[in-house]
């Protein structure tokens, strides 16, 4: 292998940020391989049906064929046509989970990528989840180009899958080159613009450049003028010379079609099989010569301490601002940090400032993550995403600057948690174990919660789906040694308030010595769903002394985490604390914090409370045969069916159900369907439990409310 430390001092413009996002089963993992394998990281095309993929490093994740943690890997590549034709470029390529339970995962990636390549079924069209993906990539303006995997699977439509894409994700979706025959007979590709066919000899990896088939040319001379016309559209000069009746330059079209997809005006469509080692590399060349390098990408916005919005261009003499987006253990090198620097440079044996945190770290080793080896550097610079190692305090969505500049870069937001369970240690030494295995998890996974229940004192995990604690559970046994029994998961129901109420907490005890004195009113107020919680002062003239506000503040937090209802957190609740009195000699921190918790448990008893409930967003696709079941299954289920489409022989219903009911599902649907139904299912949104539901929840949850003081 070539010295890769000669390889580091790469041009900006030669760096792609980029990542692969699909619906599980696309072949998201096989094309990660793949692009592994051509670029010369891995020694062996490994296929992800015996488990030796090789971003699938994780134990587990290899027995469950499914990628959990996105892995960054740097890796090269050299284009053969575009402007970096024959010169090499690096690829900075991060996994990214397929299942929705790691959604996390996936937006947490999203955010420190430049470009991103979304890949289509082709026998199937859009999903359920590549509609998921697709927003979250559109809420980062993230640019993509498509590729339609699978074109040799039987049933495989390419026009009809960049058709899905335009009408079921409303993208600007256009064929970029076109597959030579389909299903068996699918063997190479045409390159649109340059009118260019290659094919691809059995299934090995090169591919020669052959004549387009006669039998194409009036399908490519079509595909293309619908291509021409997309890109001309969205340039004012080209658009003119295209209304001329002008033959427009190749090169001029491709350098405004970079424009548009930067812009996220196009998506251009690529298709093949990875599977079969087909069309791969064209989209390789083009991730370099459409996709943009991280020059291409506006500066980065931050805060500065005195409040202020502050622009970091993306170039290593400016100050340090850098992102860290993930933790990972990794079981050689111990806590890596991944870190995408926007600008400046990050030296290895430095001190940075956590400008999120205020606290000065420093940075152990830098790594250049490969797919199979891992290369100790000295600098990271603007553009670049390496791990750090030795980072204690630093955790994901935290920023690091330079301590005379000190910059926040915008958090990632997360989803809540809708699905817990209870885990109990098995023995007296696992106890001890379990805390911290448990600590180190939730720092690795922001979706992923634990607390201890302060009326039964038991342990409480949470996370966004079975499946994502499952693993978890998995990994505390297998990485940390933890045996512990697990209960029931139990659905995170939430609580809230329906009108405005006042409450008045009083904590004073005055029986000889120093007594404790603690008096607030609160008056509370609904917010609108999904706004989660505020608090605020309107102590005017030192009824309260203002050292006694956070103290209040933190009482109402904790009364606002243990619930009031039925033992669930409460949320959309806005809290004012508006009045209150104080003793010279006997208050303290603590006797207000206890009063704020009195003041709130007061004030919601008279608020009305209720309980909310997370809804699921569900998509079962079904033989024609087993709808009517499905359906009437579904509506048994508080469901509320959205509606259905047919695709081929098989039916979509899409429905929105509470996750409460969904208990057990996975087997339900098999039984209904001669386990040839399948489903799929995320958070939505929540929204309030029946009246009746909800008493039934407040009896079984044998909350009392009462934990004393
Ligand atoms: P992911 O869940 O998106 O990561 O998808 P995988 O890469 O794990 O692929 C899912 C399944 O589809 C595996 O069994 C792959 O072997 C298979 N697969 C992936 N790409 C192709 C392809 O181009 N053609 C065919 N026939 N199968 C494919």
């Amino acid at each position: 292998m070539a010295n890769l430390k000669t390889k580091r001092d790469f041009p900006l413009d030669r760096i792609r940020n980029i990542g692969i996002i699909a619906h599980i089963d696309a072949g998201k993992t096989t094309t990660t391989e793949r692009i592994l394998f051509y670029t010369g990281r891995t020694y062996k095309i490994g296929d992800i049906d015996e488990g030796t993929t090789v971003t699938d490093w994780m134990e587990q994740e290899r027995e469950r064929g499914i990628t959990i943690v996105s892995a960054a890997v740097t890796t090269f590549w050299t284009p053969k046509s575009g402007p970096f034709e024959n010169q090499e470029t690096r690829l900075n390529l991060i996994d990214t989970p397929g299942h929705v339970d790691f959604t996390a995962e996936v937006e947490r990636s999203l955010r420190v990528l430049d470009g991103a390549v979304i890949v289509l079924d082709a026998s199937s069209g859009v999903q359920s989840q590549t509609e998921t993906v697709w927003r979250q990539a559109n809420k980062y303006s993230v640019p993509l180009l498509a590729f339609a995997n699978k074109m040799d699977v039987v049933g495989a439509d390419y026009m009809a899958t960049i058709k899905s894409a335009r009408d079921r994700l409303g993208a600007n979706a256009v064929a970029y080159n076109l597959p030579i025959g389909r299903e068996n007979d699918f063997v190479g590709v045409v390159d649109l613009l340059t009118r260019k066919a290659f094919k691809w000899e059995g299934d090995g990896v090169n591919f020669t450049e052959v004549e387009i088939p006669v039998e194409m040319s009036s399908a490519v001379e079509a595909a293309r003028e619908k291509l021409v016309e997309e890109i001309a559209g969205n340039d004012d000069e080209l658009m003119e010379k295209y209304l001329g009746g002008e033959e427009l330059e190749v090169n001029d079209l491709k350098k405004a079609l970079r424009k548009a997809v930067i812009a996220n005006k196009i998506v251009p469509v690529f298709t093949g099989s990875s599977l079969r080692n087909k069309g791969v590399q064209p989209v390789l060349d083009a991730i370099v010569e459409y996709l943009p390098s991280p020059q291409d990408i506006a500066s980065v916005k931050g805060i500065n301490p005195a409040g202020e919005e502050e622009l970091r261009k993306s170039d290593p003499k400016e100050p340090l601002a850098a992102l860290a987006f993930k933790i990972q253990v990794d079981p050689h090198v111990g806590k890596l940090t991944y870190i995408r620097v926007y600008s400046g440079t990050l030296k290895s044996g430095s001190y940075v400032y956590n400008a999120t945190k205020q606290v000065s770290e420093r940075i152990g080793r830098l790594l250049l993550m490969h797919a199979n080896d891992r290369e100790e550097i000295d600098e990271a610079f603007a553009g670049e995403i390496v791990a750090a190692v030795g980072l204690k305090d630093t955790i994901t969505g935290d920023t690091l600057a330079e301590e005379s500049k000190p910059l926040v870069l915008e958090n990632i937001s997360f989803p809540d948690p809708v699905i817990s369970l209870a885990i109990e240690p098995k023995t007296k030494s696992d106890q001890e174990k379990l805390g911290l295995a448990l600590n180190r998890l939730a720092e690795e996974d922001p979706t992923f919660r634990v607390k201890v229940d302060a009326e039964t004192n038991q342990t409480i995990i949470s996370g966004m789906g079975e499946l994502q604690l499952e693993v978890l559970v998995d990994r505390m046994r297998r990485e940390f040694k933890v045996e512990a029994n697990v209960g029931q998961p139990q659905v995170a129901y939430k609580e809230t308030i329906t009108k405005e109420a006042q409450g008045e907490g009083k904590y004073i005890r005055q029986t000889g010595g120093r007594g404790q004195y603690g008096h607030c009113f609160l008056r509370i107020e609904p917010l609108a769903r999904g706004t989660g919680r505020e608090f605020a002062s309107e102590i005017v003239g030192g009824a309260i002394p203002r050292e006694f506000i956070p103290p209040i503040e933190k009482g109402v937090i904790e009364k606002e985490d243990t619930g009031i209802l039925a033992g669930y957190p409460l949320t959309d609740i806005r809290v004012v604390v508006y009045d209150g009195s104080y003793h010279e000699v006997d208050s303290s921190e603590i006797a207000f914090k206890i009063a704020g918790s009195l003041g709130l448990s007061e004030a919601a008893k008279k608020a009305d409370m209720i309980l909310l409930e997370p809804i699921m967003k569900v998509e079962v696709t079904t033989p024609d045969e087993f709808m009517g079941d499905i359906i009437g299954d579904l509506s048994s289920k508080r469901a509320q069916i959205l509606g259905s489409e047919k695709r081929g022989n098989y039916t979509i219903i899409n429905a929105l159900v509470p996750l409460a009911e969904m208990h057990g599902y996975a087997t339900a649907i098999r039984s209904m369907s001669q386990g040839r139904a399948t489903y799929y299912m995320e958070a939505d949104h929540y929204e309030p439990v029946p009246n009746n539901i909800t008493q039934k929840i407040i009896e079984t949850s044998g909350f009392t409310g009462r934990v004393e003081h």
